[in-house]
């Protein structure tokens, strides 16, 4: 079997319907594997189903460690989706297999729950190959209706699989899609100098600032270090605006507002730039009420003032 994606590697199985009964895919699903973290071991144990009582698979496996193994081929309907339950989303033809108009893809996920976020090299596999997947198909970039799209096995299962994939990043995918997939990532020359792994899906700064969830999202969907500089202090909340949370960057201060409490910008999704001539982020520049961003101004002030010495 070839891989239908560049990189990945093969791990087959027969596990799967060949001409999907002459319907294409439609969807990509997204599930978590409640059990595990390799994608191989996962691949393995597919392989061992074949010609048992409950043979199943998936057309691709994405590890903790970010790896993608594919088990079935794109042009076959893998059977990694069961059949439709009572309470399914109303937009799907219950008359067509829903292995037949799908793709699959596995998250290992260790917890039985799949209450387990993707790791950060997990989460960029899995949006890089969804991605992907809906190029090569024309599958709609967007939560799944009746024309297609991507969704999770919930979609289909509710009864038996309502926690399949359990905790999945949804906004950021969404963002990313729209964003063409230009989301910046650690290994990009502008960012590895600066930023690490920092566990569940953040990014550490070599100043010790974590950048996390939608802020994170982004500053790497715009521009991140090269344009917005590096972020000075961890996320401020402030107290007379509940549910917000401000990243003040070097060069910009970026602010995640999703009921738009404090300014309403023509910019999709929850996080837009403050105003630094008005309102909050001119009263952050002016007076740096915080303590966290004042510290840092502070050292920023004392090493200028040693330079200016040396
Ligand atoms: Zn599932």
């Amino acid at each position: 079997m070839n891989a239908d994606e560049e990189g990945v590697t093969v791990i087959p199985n027969q596990n799967y319907f060949p001409d999907r009964n002459g319907q294409k895919p439609l969807y990509v699903i997204l599930h978590g594997t409640a059990g595990g973290t390799s994608a191989e071991a996962i691949a393995n144990f597919f392989a061992t189903t074949e010609n048992t009582n409950n043979p199943v698979s998936s057309h691709y496996v994405i590890g903790q460690d970010g790896k993608v193994v594919q088990c079935v081929p794109e042009s076959g309907g893998a059977w990694a989706n069961g059949i439709f339950s009572a309470g399914h989303e109303p937009f799907w033809n219950t008359s067509i297999n829903p292995n037949n108009s799908t793709i699959s893809i596995e998250h290992c996920k260790p917890s039985s729950d799949n209450s387990d976020p993707l790791t950060s090299a997990q989460q960029a596999a899995s949006f890089q190959l969804i991605q992907h997947i809906c190029q090569r198909w024309k599958i709609p970039m967007r939560t799944a209706d009746a024309s297609g799209g991507i969704t999770g096995h919930f979609s289909i299962d509710p009864v038996s699989r309502s926690r399949c994939p359990g905790n999945y990043p949804w906004d950021q995918l969404w963002s990313y899609l729209k964003g063409g997939g230009s989301m910046l990532q650690l290994t990009d020359p502008s960012v590895q100098p600066f930023f690490s792994d920092g566990g569940n899906g953040a990014w550490k700064c070599k100043n010790g600032v974590v950048l996390l969830g939608a802020n994170l999202t982004f500053y790497r969907t715009y521009g991140g270090p090269g344009l917005l500089g590096l972020p000075l202090s961890n996320e401020i909340y402030p107290p007379q605006h509940p549910n917000t949370a401000i990243v003040p960057c070097e060069r910009a201060i970026i602010i995640y507002d999703p009921n738009r409490s404090v300014d309403n910008p023509p910019i999709s999704g929850p996080c837009y730039l403050l105003h630094i001539d008005s309102g909050l982020g001119q009263q952050l520049l002016a007076q740096s009420t915080n303590t966290a961003l004042q510290t840092y101004i502070n050292k920023l002030n004392q090493i200028n003032t040693l330079s200016k010495l040396s």
